[in-house]
């Protein structure tokens, strides 16, 4: 008799989790896994910013999945799922196909441009790696023009970021640890270079009480980002951003657009009912309607029951989908019932940079400044250690002293 077959796709935080979960509590005997990723490497979409202002090397962001899935136990296949035919149960790949019993859909987030003109065309994205890498190399080359005389705009020493949620603000944190690094590099007095955010909201980071938002504002903007708050963005160009009522043109060499983001556009393709590019799920974390499609992170919006509201999508929710999902699954083959999902929030810290930042822990603990940075890098140690183990913590995890 043929095994029934669970097909993953995508091995971000939510797949792998569920990936190496399933294999532990599955017998090969049981069942077949199947992992299917764009690339043959994971990496962590929450140290993104720091690829893409180049405060790290994108290959301390990725590791290996073969280095953490068996592939004698767990069949990796490396391509890019294209569309889901759910009334075929089966999954079609750029240069396959693959059928599945049950299916996982954890294929992350694509950033959302809201159609505002000129944004995809002329702005940079901090998506995956490779458009991360992408931006570190375009800033560093748009200060080697500067510095060699083959650019006399000084505008070209300008980092334009577009939105001021976490990933803008994080990100300009990290722009102020590095752009004075280049500025030293490249000969440049550090007055000339210039980070300057956009937010359309009157408020950065909203998700925080005004005292920390305060302190953010001010840690940043005294290591020289400017803020351009209430202005929304209406246009991207070649030059910049167009913002504000009054259309003025905010020039840059680099426009870089982190104003929101949206789940995997083989949702839609695939005609599943989605809200704002994310399907909602029902409370065992399935596809309402469905009885073996189960969809998981920035791909789903899980309700929290208490408020009728959705948990906001992150790396925590991702990671516990994934466990969760794997218990579920064992059960539906058990002939067992499913359980309800239960987000158990451990709070939220957002990076200024290497050492600053600003959080909520455990339900109420507030935290600011190198508190906040420290327990960052705790946060993110214990995500390498827990989707990747102790090895992948040892050789990528953020030991480095501040
Ligand atoms: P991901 O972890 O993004 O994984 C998706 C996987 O699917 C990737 O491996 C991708 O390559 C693969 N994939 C995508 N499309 C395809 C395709 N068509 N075919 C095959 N494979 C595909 N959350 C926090 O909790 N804390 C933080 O500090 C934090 N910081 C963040 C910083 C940044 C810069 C960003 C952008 C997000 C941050 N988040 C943070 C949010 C968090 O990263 C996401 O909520 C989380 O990554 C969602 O996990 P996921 O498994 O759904 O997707
Ligand atoms: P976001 O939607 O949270 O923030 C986007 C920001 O862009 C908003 O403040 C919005 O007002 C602004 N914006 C939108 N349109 C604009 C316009 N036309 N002009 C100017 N500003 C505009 O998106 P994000 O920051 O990419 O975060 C995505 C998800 O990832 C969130 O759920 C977040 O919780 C999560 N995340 C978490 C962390 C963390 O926990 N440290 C870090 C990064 C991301």
């Amino acid at each position: 008799m043929n095994k029934p077959k669970i097909v993953v796709l995508g091995a971000g935080y939510a797949g792998l989790t569920a990936t190496r979960k399933l294999a532990q509590k599955l017998s090969p005997e049981e069942v077949e896994i199947v992992l299917i990723n764009k690339h043959n490497y994971h990496y962590e979409t929450t140290w993104l910013h720091e690829v893409a202002a180049g405060t790290i090397n994108h290959n301390q962001a990725r590791y290996m999945i073969s280095d953490v899935v068996n592939p004698k136990r767990v069949r990796l296949i490396y391509d890019s799922v294209v569309e889901i035919k759910q009334d075929e149960q089966r999954v079609v790949l750029e240069n396959s196909e693959v059928a599945y019993d049950y299916l996982v859909v954890a294929l992350g987030f694509v950033t959302n441009t809201f159609g505002i003109k000129g944004m995809e065309e002329n702005a940079f994205f901090i998506q995956d790696i490779e458009s991360s890498r992408v931006i570190r190399e375009h800033i560093e080359y748009k200060f080697a023009q500067y510095s060699s005389g083959e650019s006399t705009d000084e505008n070209d020493l300008t980092v334009l970021v577009g939105g001021g949620g976490f990933t803008g603000i994080e990100f300009v944190g990290e722009l102020a640890d590095k752009i004075p690094e280049l500025c030293k590099k490249y000969d440049i007095p550090r007055s000339k270079a210039r980070i300057i955010n956009v937010e359309a909201a009157p408020s950065i980071l909203p998700v925080f009480d005004d005292d920390l938002v305060s302190y953010a504002k001010k840690a940043l903007e005294d290591r020289g980002v400017e803020f351009r708050i209430g202005a929304a963005i209406s246009e991207c160009t070649p030059e910049g951003f167009i913002v504000g009522e009054d259309n003025e043109l905010i020039k840059a060499g680099t426009s870089v657009w982190t104003g929101g983001v949206t789940g995997s556009p083989v949702l839609a393709k695939s005609g599943f009912e989605v809200f704002r590019g994310k399907v909602t799920v029902d409370s065992d974390l399935r596809m309402p309607g469905s009885e073996n499609i189960f969809i998981l992170g920035d791909c789903s919006w899980t309700m929290n029951q208490e408020t009728g509201k959705p948990y906001p999508p992150t790396g925590q929710l991702a990671m516990q989908e994934g466990a969760a999902v794997a218990n579920n699954i064992k059960n539906l083959l058990y002939g067992l019932p499913l359980n309800d999902f239960a987000f158990d929030d451990k709070g939220t810290v957002a990076s200024l940079g290497l050492s600053d930042g600003i959080g909520n822990i455990f339900s109420g603990i507030k935290l600011q400044g190198k508190a906040a940075a420290a327990m960052k890098k705790v946060v993110d140690d214990r995500a390498l250690f827990s989707v990747g183990g102790a090895k992948v913590l040892l050789k990528k995890g953020k030991f480095r002293p501040f």
